[in-house]
């Protein structure tokens, strides 16, 4: 193998760049060139590749977002799409991939390499956590630390005004980072989507809370936990009691920001652990 490929693809996560950065020095330290494939799938159908010298990926370790940019792809849901993805890597003289992105990515990865024998080694990078294989993915640790500080600071109001606030936090059909930033941040209730959310026990709970003297609570909700998210939550719990409480939904704060010391070191690590395993073979 003389010449890989990386790209970014899916949602983008802090550290993706820290990653990034280690495949291109690791990859120079075993002798191999590397080309970064701009906008996910997208980008590799349309050829949109550019070369990645060492020096190319200096002082992007401590940057959130992806320098090679990210992006989905219906063309890629489709054979005829895959095919032309293929055709131009082919032309590149890519011989190896990394992809780092998260389960869809993973998905495209397989097809990838069952179609067309492209050898791809997947880095785990997404803020949700839910890939299996890992105990942590790439982001998920910038997500909770930054989605605490929103919560510490929104605890603030909370016990000033006495007040009960439901935060919604990220996760459609994973709850790693409300259980997380719940556990940290001392949450009455954590709602999330792998497990039954019946409003009006939670009501209850809310309701017996404040009968032992706790005038203020959060509650902790990852968006896909119940339809509506959040406000839904909320509005299912006041037809049981008539509970006064405020909604913040964390939104796309969670995504963005400098990646936590953990995610570099993970990102790095992984980054790094890719190449070695396309160049022995994997
Ligand atoms: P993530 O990687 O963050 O989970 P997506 O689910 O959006 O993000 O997946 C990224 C891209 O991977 C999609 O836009 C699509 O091009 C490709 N992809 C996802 N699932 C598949 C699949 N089953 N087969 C082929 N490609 C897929």
């Amino acid at each position: 193998m003389k010449r890989i490929g990386v790209f970014t693809s899916g949602g983008d996560a802090p550290g993706m760049n820290a990653a990034i950065r280690a495949v291109v020095r690791q990859a120079y330290a075993l002798g191999l060139e590397v080309v970064g494939i701009r906008r996910g799938y997208a980008g590799m159908i349309l050829g949109e590749m550019v070369p990645l010298g060492v020096r190319d990926v200096a002082n992007i370790l401590q940057r959130g977002g992806t320098v090679l940019l990210t992006a989905r792809s219906q063309e890629f849901l489709t054979e005829e799409g895959r095919a032309k993805a293929a055709e131009k890597l082919k032309a590149a003289g890519i011989e190896g991939l990394v992809a780092i992105g998260g389960d869809g990515t993973f998905r495209g990865a397989m097809r990838l390499l069952e179609e067309h024998k492209v050898p791809v080694v997947g880095v785990p990078g997404t803020i949700d956590n839910d890939l299996y294989g890992t105990d942590y993915t790439i982001g998920f640790d910038t997500a909770v630390n930054t989605a605490l500080e929103a919560i510490d600071r929104i605890r603030d109001t909370a016990a000033s005004h006495e007040r009960v606030f439901f935060i919604e936090v990220m996760g459609r059909s994973s709850g790693f980072i409300a259980l997380d930033v719940g556990l940290a941040g001392g949450a009455e209730v954590i709602a999330v989507p792998e497990e039954p959310v019946d409003p009006k026990t939670i009501a209850e709970g809310l309701m017996e809370s404040l009968r032992r003297g706790k005038s203020s609570s959060i509650v902790v909700v990852a968006e896909g936990a119940y339809p509506g998210g959040a406000a839904g939550l909320l509005a299912a719990i006041q037809e049981h009691v008539r509970v006064e409480a405020r909604v913040t939904v964390l939104g796309h704060i969670q995504r963005g920001g400098s990646p936590t010391a953990k995610d570099r070191i993970l990102a790095s690590r992984l980054g790094a652990a890719a190449v070695e395993a396309l160049a022995g073979g994997t």
